[in-house]
């Protein structure tokens, strides 16, 4: 049997960021990959670097805006974290941080982006009110029915096909372990750790980090756990390459959109359209071995977004659309800490993992380095599960 200081489970972005922190720090450490490390939604996402409070936590009314406004501190990290990250990796990953604008067309729109600006101002988020025709004087793209935008200076996108593989890269470099094709079954607690078969490796651990994403609540319940996070189809359209002419990531308030012009020059256009889970043949729940498919509705819809506002693209061939599962919480928030019920076992996920995965990873190797949680996290513990968990006898 072989041993371990720290198990992950999930060879995504967040299992791999974690592995490299935790390795750095001396640790022993063996990531766990079902398939391929970076094949769903670490590889499969938009890449956008999105700090301002995101457009989901705007729909549910006052009271999940207010809640969500505690991201905004995970998000001034995340700053820092993505300014500093091609030359922590030493690799370029298509990190391009030149603003971002959330966009509104009517006046309660207008009126939604002013509370959400003071909400961000009040957590220290720097986003500042502009009209449409300042808006248009920054990007000229912009159509004439924006009528206002949040301008946030640090926004951007990066390429989510170099992030994953540069850290599992620098976990190894780092001495971590990291096994494809190498499913978690079987996971126990066992006296002083825990057990697991990985593929065809038997493994003990002192402490498991599950950084499944989807599979999160399936991982959870190998351990006895109740871990509410969900799996949510999305879907990506993708244009044909033409001369930069977007440098921003631009966003909108109430309509899903978001937009932004990769390296190549492709737009990439998607901003939360739902695509249809996988059922299992035998109508027993969520098939998350295959990709969610697409529907009509949401690539007309969100296409009539991007043509709305960025009236340029109307112009543009779409050459692909994709879909990807991405993994929520019931509260929306990211699931980032030790599980109080089971000491040893930590989570990592939820919602916006791309812009806020290494953030997650760096937080939470401290808190295993350290024993302890620097305070950043607290908002985000599975402590908010206990409720369920003390059922799980
Ligand atoms: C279409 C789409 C667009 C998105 N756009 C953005 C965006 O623009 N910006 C942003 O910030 N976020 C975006 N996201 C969300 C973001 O991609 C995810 O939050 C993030 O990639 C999650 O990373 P992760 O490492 O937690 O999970 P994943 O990348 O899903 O990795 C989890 C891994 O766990 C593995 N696993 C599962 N079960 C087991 C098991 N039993 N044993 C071993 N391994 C297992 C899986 O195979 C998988 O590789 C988007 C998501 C989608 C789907």
């Amino acid at each position: 049997m072989g041993r371990t200081d720290v198990l992950i489970v999930g060879g995504g972005l967040v299992g791999c960021a974690t592995a490299f922190h935790l390795a750095r720090a001396g640790l022993s450490v063996l990531v766990a990959e079902a398939g391929d490390v970076n094949a769903v939604a670490s590889g499969q996402n938009a890449g956008s670097l999105h700090f301002q409070m995101e457009r989901r936590f705007l729909e549910q009314g006052d009271a999940v805006m207010a809640q969500a406004a505690r991201v905004i501190r995970l998000n001034r990290r995340a700053i820092d974290e993505w300014r500093g990250l091609e030359a922590l990796l030493g690799t370029p990953l298509g990190v391009a941080m030149n603003g971002g604008l959330m966009v509104a067309e009517t006046p309660e729109q207008v009126d939604l982006l002013d509370r959400k600006a003071r909400l961000e101002e009040a957590a220290g988020m720097a986003t500042r009110l502009i009209d449409g025709g300042q808006a248009r004087d920054r990007a000229p793209y912009l159509g004439p029915q924006v009528a206002a935008a949040l301008w946030a200076p640090d926004e951007g996108h990066a390429d989510p096909k170099k992030v994953t593989p540069a850290f599992a890269a620098a976990a190894v470099h780092e001495g971590a372990r990291i096994v494809s094709h190498s499913p978690v079954r079987g996971l126990r607690k066992v006296a002083g750790g825990f057990e697991a078969q990985c593929g065809a490796l038997h493994v003990r651990a002192d402490r498991v980090v599950i950084a499944a994403g989807a599979w999160i609540a399936t991982i959870g319940a190998m351990l006895n756990l109740h871990l509410p996070v969900f799996p949510l189809g999305l879907t990506m359209n993708v244009t044909e390459r033409c001369a930069p002419f977007i440098p921003h990531l631009v966003q909108h308030v109430g309509r899903r959109l978001s937009m932004k012009q990769a390296g190549a020059g492709n737009v990439l256009i998607g901003g939360g359209w739902p695509s249809r889970l996988a059922q299992r043949a035998d109508g027993t729940g969520f098939d998350l071995s295959r990709p969610p498919a697409p529907i009509a509705g949401s690539i007309a819809g969100n296409l009539a977004a991007a043509t709305d506002i960025v009236p340029r693209v109307a112009g543009l061939n779409l050459v692909r659309t994709w879909t990807g599962t991405v993994a929520v919480s019931s509260d929306q928030l990211p699931v980032v800490g030790e599980v109080p019920r089971m000491r040893g076992v930590y989570v990592a996920g939820g919602g916006s993992a791309f812009t806020l995965g290494p953030t997650f990873a760096r937080l939470l190797a401290d808190t295993i380095v350290e024993g302890r949680d620097a305070g950043d996290l607290a908002d985000f513990s599975p402590a908010r599960y206990e409720h369920l968990n003390s059922f799980m006898g």
